[in-house]
């Protein structure tokens, strides 16, 4: 109860008019705010950096939470509630179905990351999953075009490994490498034709010879015209107007004044 009361007196402040609640923006109380202001809160790691947000779709974030926590429904992970499933690899089928093997050890799945390690230019000694993971997320320097591509990547990899994994277990086969390949390809050129991404050195260049993107978006050259205005003679008053439209939209402006200017 001691707990609940400081909790309160830290996050309201008392004014002559009434009692502001400090957690919402607006100064209104509501549970959720509450709620907000009491949860525990992890401290961020780099996973859950890299995976959240940054045009990675959403399906795909969701995707790699699971996988990074092991929820993802392998023979090896359901074995800890007392299933055993067949566990053969769908993609190489001359091994165990196993998390690890399936979307890292598997020559399958090498052949893909070293596919994309070959376009980016990074040699990547990786042991496990998860240090080639953090390997492609501190790829390139942080906020880079190339750290967002490494990013965005190393998650469409896993994601098409894991639905290539799927196919052969529930479909007619799984995707050839090729297949897999270009499907990655496409998704990455697909999320990057929704953001603008500028051209930041010549170190840059590779995303667009390996078709990772169309152009590089080039911002509109801003021209200044200076306009003088001739004033009103005394007792009057000039409208100015003009306006200006382009692929951008259109706008425009207006300037009364007297004979002073
Ligand atoms: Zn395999």
């Amino acid at each position: 109860m001691q707990q609940i009361r400081d909790f309160v007196d830290d996050n309201t402040e008392v004014v002559p008019d009434g009692i502001i609640w400090t957690p919402d923006p607006y100064s209104e109380f509501s549970l959720s705010s509450a709620h907000e202001a009491m949860r525990y809160k992890a401290a961020s790691c780099l996973s859950s950096k890299c995976i959240w947000g940054g045009g990675i779709p959403s399906k795909v974030s969701l995707f790699m939470w699971r996988l990074l926590r092991a929820f993802l429904p392998f023979p090896d992970v359901i074995k800890r509630f007392n299933v055993c499933l067949p566990s053969v690899c769908a993609l190489c089928h001359q091994a165990s179905a196993e998390l690890e093997h399936c979307l890292y050890q598997c020559n399958f799945s090498k052949h893909v990351w070293r596919h994309f390690q070959g376009i980016f230019g990074a040699t990547i000694g990786a042991s496990s999953l998860r240090t080639e993971c953090h390997a492609w997320w501190l790829l390139a320097p942080p906020g880079s075009v190339v750290d967002w591509y490494a990013k965005l990547v190393s998650c469409l990899i896993l994601w098409h490994l894991w639905c290539s994994y799927n196919q052969g277990v529930y479909g007619d086969g799984s995707h050839s490498v090729s297949q897999t390949l270009s499907r990655i390809k496409q998704d990455l050129f697909l999320v990057a034709s929704t953001r603008t991404i500028r051209r930041l050195g010549p170190g840059n260049d590779f995303l667009l010879t390996a078709g990772f993107l169309r152009r590089f978006h080039t911002p509109p050259i801003m021209v200044t015209i200076w306009v003088k205005w001739m004033t009103p003679p005394s007792g009057r008053l000039k409208l100015n107007t003009d306006a200006t439209y382009g692929a951008a939209g259109v706008a425009g402006g207006a300037c009364l004044r007297d004979s002073r200017g």
